[in-house]
């Protein structure tokens, strides 16, 4: 970095061009940023652009679900505030319960919610089920339902933020991967192979590869990538409407209006991070296809035309980072997912952009602080030399 001649600069610097990128990209720009999207690959060439596309509030871990009421508020305003809906269609989230014990565990799940204030979540019995979706088997004993959740098409939804982001000024670049990041004096410099490019503030959203950017800056986080399979199938005459998910099994499930049916469910794959792809285990796709027929039992002779495997980053907790940097200054952190960030990407976007440019984002992050790994570890450090004193 000895010739500063050629730097290119911005007020921010986006590291990864998944939904959570283009998002924070978009919401920054709305607020007059100048930024650069720097993109390894391709925009929407991961998780954001080959996933199941279920918008989904139903099930989230607590400290998520106001981020995600927030978030499905967008989505269903996301015409409006890009011109496009990246095919979002609100048809609604199905948990189902297959015996009297998940069905009992729906009951507590939702009783907890309740007790937090959240009622989106409702207990419906095997009747109200068996109405919304005729075509699943007897066996069925109720489940949990989310009217206003849907699903979207991933790479539609993040070209739409990026399209929307451009248009506000931001510029993309791909194929650009960045190599180090570094702080000198107050500015932040990413280096690249076509150049490097410095901004006063720089933002990590690069998925599965995002723990490799914070350990060079000394932040060590415990993520980790996992390939989630989904498959997708032949066509086959309209059967069900709802987004569905079930309780004792790994189950994501959908019909698209052209008939083709997606299956998934956090289906573990194999996951290469340096060669930067995703591969199909097939024995265990070969597990959750037989969900789907024990469900749907008339798709036992239904053709599958494509199985596929994104990469995907999962922190210990099983809750994303959603922070300021606790190392230094002006940097910021959007990442670890854990196979549900699609929902969350048009809501995080914009709480990303708050926290960067106010300070203060509108709804707490505290839940998902980067330092919160290493304070828990040190929590229990004390904990056992405090159980060895006495
Ligand atoms: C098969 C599958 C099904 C899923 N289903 C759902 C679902 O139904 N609902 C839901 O809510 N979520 C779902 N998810 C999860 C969701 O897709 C992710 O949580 C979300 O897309 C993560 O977005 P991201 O922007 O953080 O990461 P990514 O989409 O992975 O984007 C990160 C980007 O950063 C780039 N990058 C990495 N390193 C660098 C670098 N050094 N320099 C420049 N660029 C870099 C990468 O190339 C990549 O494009 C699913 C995921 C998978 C894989």
């Amino acid at each position: 970095m000895s010739d500063t001649t050629d730097i290119q600069e911005a007020d921010v610097l986006v590291v990864g061009g998944g939904l959570h990128g283009t998002s924070s990209a978009f919401h920054l720009a709305r607020r007059g940023a100048k930024v650069i999207m720097l993109e390894a690959d391709y925009v929407a060439r991961h998780a954001s652009g080959v996933n199941a596309g279920g918008v989904r509030t139903l099930g989230r871990p607590l400290p998520e679900i106001p981020l995600a009421l927030m978030s499905r508020e967008i989505w269903h305003g996301m015409s409006d505030l890009l011109g496009e809906n990246g095919g979002f269609v609100a048809s609604g989230q199905l948990k189902i319960a297959e015996t009297d014990d998940e069905l009992d565990a729906c009951r507590q799940r939702v009783a907890q919610l309740e007790s937090h204030g959240f009622t989106h979540e409702k207990v419906i019995d095997r009747d109200t089920v068996l109405e919304l979706e005729p075509a699943l088997a007897r066996h069925v004993t109720g489940g949990i339902w989310v009217e206003r959740d849907g699903y979207a098409l991933p790479y539609r939804t993040t070209t739409a933020f990026r399209l929307a982001a451009q248009r506000l000024g931001a510029r993309f670049l791909e194929g650009t991967p960045v190599r180090r990041i570094e702080q000198r004096g107050t500015r932040w410099f990413a280096v690249t192979p076509h150049g490097t490019f410095s901004a006063n503030q720089l933002l990590v959203t690069a998925g599965a590869w995002s723990g490799e950017l914070a350990k060079q800056v000394g932040e060590s986080v415990p993520v980790h990538p996992e390939g989630l399979m989904l498959m997708v199938t032949q066509r086959v005459a309209p059967f069900c409407r709802a987004t569905l998910g079930a309780t004792g099994r790994p189950l994501s499930f959908k019909q698209f209006d052209n008939g083709t049916v997606v299956i998934g469910g956090k289906l573990i794959g194999i996951a290469d991070l340096a060669n930067r792809h995703g591969e199909v285990d097939f024995a265990r796709l070969v597990r959750s296809a037989r969900t789907v027929t024990d469900l749907f039992p008339h798709l036992r002779n239904l053709g599958v035309n494509r199985a596929w495997a994104g990469v995907e980053a999962f922190t210990e907790d099983e809750l994303p980072v959603i922070s300021a940097s606790r190392k230094a200054a002006n940097l910021y952190y959007s990442f670890g997912y854990c196979g549900s960030g699609f929902q969350l990407g048009p809501g995080c976007g914009q709480l990303v952009s708050e926290l960067m440019l106010d300070g203060k984002p509108s709804l707490s992050l505290d839940a998902f602080a980067i330092d919160r790994f290493s304070r828990s570890a040190a929590a229990s450090r004390s904990g056992a030399s405090h159980l060895v004193a006495h």
